[in-house]
Formats: C-alpha cells, structure tokens, sequence
C-alpha cells in the first residue's frame, strides 16, 4: 500500500495536532509539491516507529514537509518485542533524543493474536520488560511515552507507575534522599480499548501526566464513547493511526481525518469544535513540550534556569 505522504495533510481553520501516526512506512511523494492551503488545520504530525526499520524511516524524515510539521518519536512496539532487538533500539533512542517528541509506540499487546499459542505468558514477559526499560529510559532523558495497549490497558497503566515509582526509589537510594523525584511519569494511551473507569482514574490521577488520544473509528466504537464521556477534556488529545483505524471500517486513514475525532469529542463533551481544537492542541504541546523538540522537562528546565 503507497500512500503519498502529502496526501495524508489536510487542509481548517485552526491548527491541530495528530499525536499518532506510521506514515513512516509511506515514502514522501516525488518531486514534493507545492505546500498546500492547510485548510483543515493539521500543522503538526507525530510519526511513531514500531521496530528497528521504522526507526531509521522516522530518522529520515524531514522536519518540514508540505507546510506540516513532522514530529518523530523512536519505539519498539509489543508485537515486535525482542530482548535482542531492545538494547539496540534502546541506543538508538539515546543517540538520537534531541531530535525526538516523545517515545513510541511502546507498550503491551495481550490480544491472542501476538500472543500466540506457544507460550504467552513468556510473550507477556517480554513485551513488559521492553516497555519497562523503554519506560525508563524515557523518564531518564526527560521524555513523554506513546503507548499502544490492547486487551491489556490496565496493566500497561500499572507498569507505567511502577516504573516511574521504582526510578524515583533508585534516585533516592544513589542520592541520599537529596534528590528530588516524584516518580510521575508522563504518558499518552493511543486508541485506549480497556476499561472507562481505569481511563479515568488514571486521568484524574494528580501524581502523573497521562492522556488519552482519540482516533476516528471511536465513531462506531461504544467502548470508546464510554471512556472518552468520563475522561476529561484537559486530559484528551487526538489521533488518526493512521493508516489504521479510520472512521469507516476497511478504509485507509490519512490525518485530514483528525476533524472526526475533533467532532466526536465535541458531540460528547457538549462543547464547539474549535474549543476541541485549542483544549487538544494545548494539552499535546503540555504532554510533549513542543517547540523544543526534546520534552516538557528540557523546556521547564530551560525557563527555570532564564
Ligand atoms: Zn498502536
């Protein structure tokens, strides 16, 4: 499947953000065209990797195409978990986090399908020792996480803290207490498919930064609209996936799509579009700290230090 980079921008009125994408695996159009009316606002893409080869692909991405700014994030996703695939991305991320957004797409994926017949409480075990040291390194160099669960969001939630509360602990011990460290971690769960009460509480928790991306199939998704109605606006963010996920089941999914997820978040909280528009891009430039390219604790930093 060829998809036009170019193709996936879209054209509004004022600018958004889609926290989610692999467009990564679609090579940009030749020769690039002119930029064009950005009329359905999308001015900013974040493009994820899922394995060591999306990785280099993101890497090679400009920072400007068509008028759009592309956002890069380094990940290895649950379905390619591989304790010798980690150390390498691991270094990977190191070597090239100035450059990074955020992490991603980490996480678990418990659906039998990745799991598989064989052993799948050793698949489980792997895919949660790659998320932990991802996790970690992403708390080290000051970055937000992207996180991919699926039929094992709660888990995924509790990994997130433990992991955040035990970097806290070893800061401590190695410090003598001199050191100060929260253990909150700042993460956003894509396309959440577990429970609403977990989504919330977890939303609501004032130790930790954790979001919700709403993608375009949350249309024809109940689940979806009963975590999106409990979850508040300040905590939601938006996405596509794409090329996944589209409102219409089967179809490709571009970014100029982020306008569905904007109106169903509208239709469920009772408020315009364009408050949607300001609420989601306030909160994504929050959780990553955009406009300086490294994360919210490089910029805290930064103004801490004027
Ligand atoms: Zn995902």
């Amino acid at each position: 499947m060829k998809l036009p980079l170019a193709q996936a921008y879209c054209t509004g009125t004022s600018p958004q953000l889609d926290t989610h994408t692999l467009l990564a695996h679609h090579p940009p159009p030749p020769p690039p065209p002119p930029p064009p009316p950005n009329s359905a606002g999308v001015h900013d893409i974040l493009v994820v990797s899922e394995n060591l080869d999306d990785a280099d692909l993101v890497l090679a991405l400009p920072p400007v195409q068509c008028g759009v700014r592309l956002h890069k994030a380094l990940g290895l996703h649950p379905e390619h978990a591989c304790l010798k695939t980690l150390p390498m991305m691991l270094a990977l991320i190191r070597t090239h986090h100035a450059q990074l957004t955020c992490i991603g797409e980490i996480g678990l994926d418990y659906s039998p399908h990745v799991l598989g017949m064989e052993d799948p409480e050793a698949t489980k075990q792997i895919q949660q020792e790659c998320m932990r040291q991802q996790v970690e390194l992403a708390l080290e160099l000051g970055l937000a996480v992207n996180v991919h669960s699926r039929s094992a969001g709660h888990h995924a939630l509790a990994l997130l803290k433990e992991t955040a509360a035990a970097a806290a602990a070893a800061a401590a011990a190695r410090s003598g207490g001199d050191e100060e460290n929260k253990g909150s971690v700042r993460a956003v769960l894509h396309a959440w498919d577990g429970k609403a009460h977990y989504a919330e509480a977890a939303a609501l928790d004032p130790e930790h930064e954790i979001y919700f991306s709403v993608p375009p199939c949350a249309t024809r998704s109940p689940l979806m609209a009963k975590w999106i109605a409990r979850v508040p606006l300040e905590r939601l963010l938006l996405e596509t996936d794409s090329p996944a996920l589209a409102a219409v089941k089967g179809e490709v999914n571009v970014p100029k799509h982020l306008k569905v997820s904007v109106e169903v978040l509208a239709a469920s909280k009772g408020v315009e579009v364009e408050d949607v528009r300001e609420a989601t891009r306030r909160n994504a430039e929050r959780l990553f700290g955009l406009g300086v390219g490294a994360g919210m604790e490089r910029r805290r930093k930064e103004e801490w230090n004027k």
